[in-house]
């Protein structure tokens, strides 16, 4: 970790990581020079933000949350996870009990994340498939903690409601496998914007290119505090950049992708490469 870990501001209480009570440790890696500028960024992005290994969260209900979190903000997806732990939560094994839930009632607890009758439809469908295969959440949670991490990814990815960003959020905050950068609408916009993938790449490129750049125990802040520079600096339509270079932390490694400081255009990285 750096030395000026007591200057960085808190992990949001409401953050996909489950915030600081979602568990996770200090990384510790050595003083090296990063190897590339995916590297440096979230070094940069370690010493603003936190520096936290992830992993431990129950399988399970970290694959619910990841659900409730899709299309939304944290802000909105936070009380929808809190309202289905406090109902379901305490019935015992949480995948037969959500296995067992009336869709109506599931709905209504998790209006707040938006979506609801999509998601309690989703959540119900893959708990019964959790009890079905794995027995329950105990199963499932150990297949996830100790099976091979592709044959992982692979079973989540075939569960109806699952995509990429689901499975490695599940890879990353219960597994606790290194070396998985989940890819977000934040994440998709930043590295193609940076330079640090192809202008026109998709999520599942974007996943590629940082993951091969970036060292496995730094890919997990690195997703989480790269979520949050987006929200703070690089966001979708105003760019910190636009008031000037000097308003980015960040603008040393970055290309700038579909921004026009003098005329304040802001153009998503794709539609660049297809006016070349
Ligand atoms: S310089 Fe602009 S485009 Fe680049 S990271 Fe900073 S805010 Fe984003």
């Amino acid at each position: 970790m750096s030395d000026d870990a007591d200057d960085r501001p808190d992990e949001p209480s409401r953050n996909i990581s489950g915030g600081p009570e979602g568990g996770g440790e200090a990384v510790v890696y050595g003083d090296g020079e990063p190897e590339t500028r995916a590297e440096a960024v979230v070094d940069e992005l370690g010493a603003m933000y936190w520096q936290k290994a992830y992993g431990g969260q129950d399988g399970f209900e970290c694959l619910v949350r990841t659900i409730l979190s899709q299309n939304t903000s944290d802000k909105a997806s936070q009380p929808a996870h809190d309202s289905l732990m406090s109902r379901y939560g305490e019935r015992g094994d949480l995948a037969e009990s959500l296995g067992d839930a009336a869709q109506d009632e599931l709905a209504e607890t998790i209006a707040s994340a938006g979506l609801y009758n999509q998601k309690s439809e989703t959540i119900i469908r893959l708990a019964n498939r959790v009890v079905d295969e794995y027995g329950g959440e105990a199963g499932f949670d150990e297949f996830v903690k100790t099976g091979d991490p592709d044959e992982v990814r692979d079973a989540l990815l075939e569960m109806k409601g699952v995509g990429p960003k689901t499975a490695d959020c599940v890879l990353l905050f219960s597994g606790g496998r290194g070396g998985v950068f989940p890819v977000d609408t934040h994440v998709h916009r930043i590295a193609r914007r940076m330079g640090l993938a192809p202008a026109d790449a998709d999520h599942e490129q974007v996943r590629q290119a940082i993951e091969a750049a970036v060292p496995p125990e730094k890919c997990g802040f690195g997703h989480t505090a790269m979520i949050q520079f987006g929200r703070e600096y690089c966001t979708a339509r105003e760019p910190a950049c636009l008031d000037g270079p000097e308003a980015c932390p960040l603008v040393a490694h970055c290309d700038q992708v579909g921004i026009d400081e003098l005329s304040g255009a802001v153009v998503d990285p794709a539609e660049v490469v297809a006016e070349d």
